[in-house]
């Protein structure tokens, strides 16, 4: 049964008291607005640059004994959250689609996400952060061991558009490594956050390691990073850039989840009905504003008409709506700034020759921030929306008559998020994936198989980003390695007693020469 405004503004209230009371000193708040009808939806208190020194001093001490408990002890209250969340999925749902506007259907990829996520991370990282044996220099004489060790606190920000997947899939890995958080999410879709750890607390994790901050980078930005042991950033590539600065002053590590302009390849073999019902989903969940979601379209010679012919009734025939159904297939978008930046790319594509195929323009009749899924065809270099990341409901169609051409197309971009290709020849499109510059590709799919599988790294290469999530990446990052090595005392590194250095160097030459011929080496 889906919750009424008011009825989410109630759960709010008690729900901030609970968990993020403690963060602000001064008073202050912000209130935030529910997109779908600009309503107010949640008051929510700021912090100052000293609450965000003061949430840093109580991670680290909480750290010390979080990091103390075995692996297998921390993953208790994660391996918990799978079920809960499901079972409580109608809940977090009303609570996903009042802060950012998006459909009941794409709010739910977000709970089955942290619900897989936190699994993987709660069964796997044990076994990920066990000391492991390495080859000693000398075989029987060096003992060596490789530990893993928390970095200690890690500061985390994490954006608006997927608040809950990427608000708390994250932070798994970091508290799991053994980690504090100090977490600093958007301050329009904090609720999901503070859902999470409200539900993360009764399920047995200590309150008091993962710390939230709420406020404008301007002032917590520095402090937030000032105290941090690394920083865990996702977000637009300008802002990345501006964190990776900031993390090389202070010679601390990070990682960034950045911006695409995803490509997706229709082969001329693809199965056409296929490829356009994925295009639906690849192009327009979350009204598009999805990092992995597809913005180039490009579709091969023989089939384009066939293709954008079925591509385009789809689109047209989508429903938009701010319900909590699950028929609705597109939301709102979620703040003003991004309906007027996904409008500013349209108008300057459509006033330099772009042609609408469906879509291209605001439908304030649907709620103040809502806008069609629109297909574009005739873009050209000279239009923003090229090159730019729209990140809203908003696909260029391309011809291309051989792989080559599709291939360096697909590759003509600073970013090099996700990329997708269809056909009906799995080998052939495996091998048009490897020739593809992008962290994650994949076949038959928009975005998700290669993103749900948490078992494999997720992220960008070039300007999309450093690092990775998911997989033993995912979690590694969040250590630090530390090699320990015990030396037999029968076997030291220097000469025996009374033993001549040219002496020594012969012998060890010879032994170097014998552990290579044995294979010991
Ligand atoms: P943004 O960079 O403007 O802001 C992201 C977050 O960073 C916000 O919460 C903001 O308050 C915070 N922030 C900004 N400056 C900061 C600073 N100096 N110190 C600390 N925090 C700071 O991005 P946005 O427009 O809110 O989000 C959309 C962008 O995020 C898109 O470019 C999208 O592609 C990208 N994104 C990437 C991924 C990924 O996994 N690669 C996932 C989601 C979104």
């Amino acid at each position: 049964m889906a919750a009424t405004l008011g009825a989410i503004r109630t759960l709010d209230r008690d729900m901030i008291e609970r968990v993020v009371r403690q963060v602000t000193s001064s008073g202050r708040t912000r209130e935030v607005s529910a997109p779908f009808t600009g309503e107010p939806l949640a008051e929510l208190p700021l912090s100052t640059a000293d609450d965000v020194r003061a949430a840093h001093a109580r991670a680290r001490e909480a750290q010390a004994a979080w990091a103390a408990l075995p692996a297998r002890a921390r993953a208790l209250p994660f391996l918990r959250l799978h079920d809960a969340i499901l079972e409580r999925r109608e809940e977090i749902l009303d609570v996903v689609q009042w802060e950012t506007g998006k459909a009941r259907r794409h709010a739910f990829e977000e709970v089955a996400d942290v619900a897989g996520c936190s699994l993987y991370y709660a069964r796997r990282a044990p076994g990920l952060l066990e000391t492991k044996r390495r080859a000693g220099l000398f075989p029987l004489a060096t003992k060596v061991v490789e530990a893993r060790r928390p970095k200690g606190v890690v500061a985390l920000v994490s954006p608006w558009n997927y608040p809950l997947s990427l608000g708390v899939t994250d932070v798994v890995p970091a508290l799991l490594a053994g980690n504090a958080v100090v977490h600093k999410p958007d301050t329009q879709t904090a609720l999901s956050t503070l859902w999470t750890i409200d539900l993360l607390v009764s399920l047995g994790m200590p309150r008091e390691i993962w710390q939230v901050v709420l406020g404008d980078p301007a002032e917590i930005g520095d402090p937030l990073l000032d105290d941090a042991d690394y920083v865990a950033f996702t977000g637009s590539t300008r802002t990345g850039r501006k964190i990776a600065e900031e993390a090389a002053k202070r010679l601390i590590g990070c990682s960034l989840e950045l911006g695409g302009k995803n490509p997706m390849i229709v082969l001329d073999d693809a199965d056409l009905d296929v490829a356009a019902q994925g295009a639906l989903r690849a192009c327009f969940t979350n009204a598009g504003q999805l990092c992995i979601s597809i913005e180039r379209l490009y579709v091969h010679d023989a089939v384009y008409d066939a293709f954008t012919e079925k591509f385009v009734r789809l689109v047209k025939n989508m429903k938009l709506g701010a319900g909590l159904d699950w028929d609705v297939q597109m939301g709102s978008l979620t703040s003003r700034r991004q309906l007027e930046a996904v409008g500013a790319h349209v108008d300057d594509a459509v006033a330099k020759g772009a042609r609408v195929l469906a879509g291209g323009r605001a439908r304030p009749d649907a709620g103040p921030l809502f806008y069609e899924p629109t297909v574009l065809a005739d873009v050209d270099e000279t239009m923003d929306l090229c090159r730019e990341e729209t990140f809203g409901p908003v696909v260029s169609l391309y011809r291309f008559s051989d792989e080559d051409e599709a291939v360096a197309k697909a590759n003509d971009t600073v970013y090099g998020l996700n990329a997708s290709v269809w056909t009906r020849n799995l080998p052939r499109g495996r091998a048009l994936a490897a020739r593809i510059k992008a962290g994650t590709v994949n076949v038959n799919e928009g975005y998700g198989a290669a993103f749900a599988s948490y078992d494999a790294p997720m992220g960008g290469m070039k300007s999309s980003g450093l690092g990775r999530r998911h997989g033993a990446e995912g979690l590694l990052k969040y250590t630090e390695a530390q090699t320990i090595a015990s030396q037999a005392t029968w076997l030291g590194l220097e000469p025996l007693p009374g033993m001549a250095y040219d002496r020594y160097t012969d012998v060890v030459v010879n032994l170097l020469k014998a552990m290579k011929a044995l294979h010991l080496k």
